[in-house]
């Protein structure tokens, strides 16, 4: 019998779970190990914002996977042990045969001072929800929405927001009484996107009388005077303010030897496997280049989602015995 052990019950963790399950004899264990009791879906945040989706029903409890003959633990993990082959949490040790690792990205509003008391963090579950909330009582007014650093989940999402703000307050009648903007450390709005898309997105910020500010580095948010501070002296004020953390790879990772700079997970780009052969990583939390392109892949669902058939099924012929024999393509890109 062989113990699959994965961490985190977002996209990646999710995925390969039902992969597994479907793909393994059932004598063997596979186990869902996340801090929380449900998964959240991320990529419904936009519409949670303007109003257009209820918190409650974008997320699923993850001990539903059960009946699928998945063990669901809920528990914080504290380190994970190589050499051991096993995983310590906070209700105790786990140990494994294979390690599929997916725990996404540490937020880290605390790197802007001010952010945590002065803006919404619009990649938070709990913020999301009360900046729905909010913005249904806002009806005049300045808002901005910062970007802390790079890389950030899913490039295209603050855009996304922004644009739906602005249809959101068009549908309520009191769009110019709203000024919108978007300041960001990026050379371009999808900076990773080809020059066409790029042009493009400025074309559309522009017509939907959206302000962009780009390579700008926020140093601080004034809750006292509501001001955002931006590096040469530049300032912007606002009634309200939101905005994306700073993204750092899992700590939970740091001392494992498979880490690269900042704690992101070193991969093979086509297996996911990391230099432990025990140990597969996927989603945000990897540092991953694109197979034929070689620029750093965007953090994305899509990506978490194929690599995870990947792992799982790559894992599962490596338990009957077969040749592993699947591959990431970067398919989604
Ligand atoms: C606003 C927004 C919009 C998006 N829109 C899209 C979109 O349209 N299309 C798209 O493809 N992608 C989109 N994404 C990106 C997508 O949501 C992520 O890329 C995806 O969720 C990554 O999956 P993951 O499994 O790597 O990590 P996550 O989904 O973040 O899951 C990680 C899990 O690990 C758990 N965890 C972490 N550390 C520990 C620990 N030490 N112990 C226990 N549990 C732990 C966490 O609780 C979490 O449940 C969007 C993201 C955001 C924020």
């Amino acid at each position: 019998m062989a113990a699959v052990i994965i961490l985190g019950g977002g996209i990646g963790g999710v995925v390969a779970a039902n992969v597994l399950s479907k793909t393994l004899d059932k004598k063997h264990r596979i186990v869902l190990v996340d801090r929380k009791d449900s998964h959240v879906y991320q990529s419904s945040y936009p519409l949670t914002i303007v109003n257009k989706r209820n918190p409650k029903n974008i997320t699923r409890r993850l001990d539903i996977l059960q009946k699928k003959g998945i063990e669901f633990i809920q528990a914080e993990v504290k380190s994970i042990n190589p050499e051991q082959c096993n995983v310590q949490t906070d209700k105790g040790i786990i140990d494994y045969d294979f390690l599929i690792v997916s725990p996404g990205v540490e937020h880290h509003p605390e790197t802007v001072p001010g952010f945590k008391d002065g803006a919404y963090n619009v990649y938070n579950f709990d913020d999301v929800s009360r900046l729905q909330n909010t913005l249904k009582e806002f009806k005049k007014g300045k808002i901005v929405f910062f970007i802390s650093s790079v890389p950030y989940t899913y490039p295209p999402a603050p855009y996304e927001i922004t644009f739906l703000l602005d249809a959101y307050f068009r549908e309520r009648g009191i769009r110019e009484n709203v000024e919108l903007s978007v300041i960001t450390p990026e050379p371009s709005p999808e900076a990773l996107g080809r020059p066409a898309v790029q042009k493009r997105l400025r074309d559309l910020l522009k017509q939907r009388q959206i302000g962009l500010t780009t390579e700008a580095k926020v140093l601080s948010l004034d809750t006292s005077t509501n001001t955002l501070h931006l590096d040469q002296g530049i300032t912007a004020e606002a009634d309200l303010f939101l905005g994306v953390p700073s993204h750092w790879g899992p700590g939970v990772m740091e001392n494992t030897g498979l880490v690269t700079e900042g704690n992101w997970i070193e991969v093979d780009p086509h297996t996911m496997q990391t230099k432990n052969e025990q140990i597969y990583a996927i989603g945000d939390a990897t540092a991953l280049r694109l197979p034929v392109m070689r620029v750093w892949a965007p953090k994305a669902g899509i990506f978490a989602h194929y690599q995870s058939e990947v792992v799982a099924r790559n894992i599962a012929s490596k338990i009957m015995g077969k040749k592993p024999s699947f591959r990431f393509t970067a398919k989604g890109a």
